[in-house]
């Protein structure tokens, strides 16, 4: 194809935002950016029936419940019941019913899990009259250092799209292009390799009175709610473990030793993968106008469950951040963007990494030793045992620390 063709075939448009993704990050900021008057287009690889089947977080923590209610969204974008704020841990079959309500006036937690969200989320935005468009291709991002970045996409019938706009937020998780169009020394990269692997299922079967995490000489489980018939299921796992090697009958043989529950009712496994437990975050969150949002900036273990609270975090920075610039001329939120959530970043890290290794070594003194087992079940005690060490625990968990 000669040049003169190429370029009369691509559609230009013009924007103010271009959302790269949508999953939890993406569809928030085009959410709240819609709910101030700030025009956006949401461009997706995959489509609408394969982003809504994602099945990953189960709560909305209370912070985030209280972003949402603070744009006027908490009724139209979340579903499930209020979490009644108790979290149980079993030590050897030994129940200890643990608060992570920190007490304070406003709505708590939600039991609303990552796909319930992506759907309203989604209904919401296109009865908006957003622009969303699902199966692009060939996503590329240009000049992010300059007035007008330009975002070049194949759109599903093969036309070739470039849109024109203030600002690029790249939404689209660990393995997007918006990351990796960032040239190599800008951003540095902070990981950690746990050490520890997760078998998780997703079962058809009855959830639990509290979400569950189960420590014990056999290892680490966890039985956590997702739904009035189905459960999400953790088993530690060695890290090169695969999920053939573990059929139905051993899951629930493992799942009962390790809860101490051998009357746990079992149900057809919809879902089995198994994976590394990482912890990664790249710094700074920005490049020029490409701003990155949730796990295209940084991944938490699943232990603590902050990841996608992380992401509705930055992407209510972000949009707070563009309507200042659009309405008020005031770029404070743009400049401050990076800092403000890296600092939120690492004290759900931090609190991540300690329950991560707080539960692990209390149950598996093979791979810690006894001396940090010891330490562990020490620290499990003192949150039982300690009203202080309670509410501290409780202000992580809901997010309403001050962080
Ligand atoms: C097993 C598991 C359990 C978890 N449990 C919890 C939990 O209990 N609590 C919690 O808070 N978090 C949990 N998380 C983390 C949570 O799922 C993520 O943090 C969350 O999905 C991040 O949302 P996101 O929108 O940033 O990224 P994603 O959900 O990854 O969405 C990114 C979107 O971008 C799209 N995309 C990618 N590349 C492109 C491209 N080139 N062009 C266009 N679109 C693209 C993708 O298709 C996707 O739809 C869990 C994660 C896992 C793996």
């Amino acid at each position: 194809m000669a040049a003169g063709e190429h370029e009369s075939a691509e559609v230009s448009q013009s924007t103010t935002v271009v959302v790269i993704g949508a999953g939890p990050a993406g569809l928030t900021v085009a959410s709240l950016l819609r709910r101030c008057g700030v025009d956006c287009v949401v461009l997706e690889r995959h489509s609408r029936a394969y982003v809504a089947q994602r099945q990953r977080a189960g709560i909305v923590e209370s912070r985030a419940v209280r972003m949402f209610a603070s744009w006027g969204l908490a009724d139209l974008v979340l579903g499930g019941a209020p979490h009644d704020g108790i979290l149980e841990f079993r030590v050897d079959g030994e129940s200890h019913l643990v608060d992570d309500s920190d007490g304070s006036a406003g709505p708590g937690a939600r039991l609303c899990p990552q796909q319930v969200l992506v759907h309203k989320l989604t209904a919401a935005h296109l009865a908006d009259g957003g622009d969303l468009r699902y199966e692009v291709a060939d996503v590329s991002l240009h000049d992010l250092t300059g007035d007008r970045p330009t975002v070049r996409f194949r759109s599903a019938d093969g036309a070739r799209h470039a849109i024109t706009c203030a600002f690029v937020a790249g939404c689209d998780g660990d393995h997007g292009v918006s990351r990796s169009t960032v040239p190599e020394g800008v951003l540095t990269a902070h990981t950690l390799d746990h050490g520890i692997g997760w078998l998780t299922v997703l079962a058809d079967a009855p959830p639990p009175a509290h979400p569950l995490l189960a420590v014990s000489s056999h290892g680490f489980a966890a039985h956590f709610p997702r739904g009035p018939h189905s459960s999400r299921y953790y088993l530690q796992c060695p890290s090169d473990d695969r999920p053939d090697a573990w059929p139905d009958t051993r899951v629930w043989e493992a799942l009962r030793t390790r809860l101490a529950d051998p009357a746990l009712i079992a149900g057809p496994i919809t879902d089995r993968e198994t994976f590394r437990l990482r912890s990664l975050v790249h710094d700074p969150m920005q490049y020029g106008r490409l701003f990155l949002v949730g796990d295209a900036a940084h991944i938490v273990s699943p232990m603590g469950g902050k990841g996608m609270n992380l992401a509705l975090y930055d992407a209510d920075l972000f949009a707070r951040a563009v309507r200042d610039h659009v309405r008020d001329q005031d770029d404070t939120g743009l400049r401050t963007y990076s800092r403000r959530c890296l600092r939120r970043v690492w004290n759900d890290q931090e609190f991540s990494h300690w329950l991560t290794r707080t539960v692990h070594d209390a149950g598996d003194d093979t791979h810690a030793g006894p001396f940090l087992r010891h330490v562990a079940r020490a620290r499990l005690d003192r949150l039982f045992t300690s009203p202080t060490a309670a509410q501290a625990f409780a202000e992580l968990m809901t997010g309403l620390d001050p962080a």
